[in-house]
């Protein structure tokens, strides 16, 4: 457990320093930008050592998956949040606001809708952010483009809490395009936030303004096969 525990310590350690650098470059501050630790397909055993060395912002992208494994681990740990980064059913909002502290993927009018009814039968307002699909993939979640200020007018209209837009960009090719457009679409729509940036790219995102990175492989390695 202590090698586990040094060893979440310098994978941190390195996230961190590449974090400031790229902040720096663009005249940010690393500690400005928060780290999500992207835990799914990972056993507690995995993700305690980081919580060990300090992390305290996760997310998972399957709902039963995170309730699974997380009460049991707030429970052991003080101070976790929980971010849902990935698609969420409309029959699982409930579920949804009960546990998460953010929702990154806000997507459409019939979320919309369940998220609200939710969140004021649970008396509880979870933060949302709107995922865009920012490439316009076919099998990607996400609100089109020229959907998205509509969906946004309507997630103001019905009091949810909207921190600022998500995107993945196409597994294939040069992310900044996408970055950069899902950077001009949060500054027209006045929102602060931006949910952007993987293993692979954060530091791009974050020289494009990500104020939010989503990080599975390069905290944990690779992720166990399901
Ligand atoms: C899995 C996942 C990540 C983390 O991806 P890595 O490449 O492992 O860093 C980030 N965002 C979303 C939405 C994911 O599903």
């Amino acid at each position: 457990m202590t090698t586990a525990i040094t060893e979440a310590a310098g994978r941190l350690a390195a996230i961190s320093s590449a974090m400031d650098r790229a902040a720096r470059l663009t005249g940010r501050k690393g500690g400005d930008i928060s780290l999500i630790a992207v835990s799914k397909m990972q056993e507690a055993e995995a993700i305690r050592p980081l919580i060990e060395a300090g992390q305290r912002v996760f997310g998972e992208n399957r709902v039963q998956e995170a309730q699974a494994k997380w009460p049991a681990l707030r429970g052991e740990y003080p101070g976790i949040a929980l971010h849902l980064v990935g698609q969420l059913q409309s029959n699982k909002a409930a579920e949804a606001v009960a546990l998460f502290d953010a929702i990154h993927s806000l997507d459409r009018p019939s979320l919309l809708a369940a998220l609200a009814k939710a969140m004021d039968a649970a008396g509880r307002r979870v933060p949302c952010y709107i995922q865009v699909n920012i490439g316009a993939e076919e099998q990607k979640g996400g609100c089109a483009i020229a959907d998205t200020p509509a969906l946004i007018a309507a997630a103001r209209q019905a009091d949810i809490p909207l921190l600022g837009l998500m995107c993945v960009p196409p597994a294939q090719g040069e992310p900044a395009p996408y970055f950069a457009l899902l950077a001009r679409m949060a500054r027209e729509e006045g929102l602060e936030r931006l949910s952007m940036g993987m293993s692979g790219d954060f530091e791009t995102a974050i020289m494009l303004g990500a104020t939010d990175i989503r990080v599975g492989t390069a905290l944990f390695g690779e992720r166990p096969a399901a």
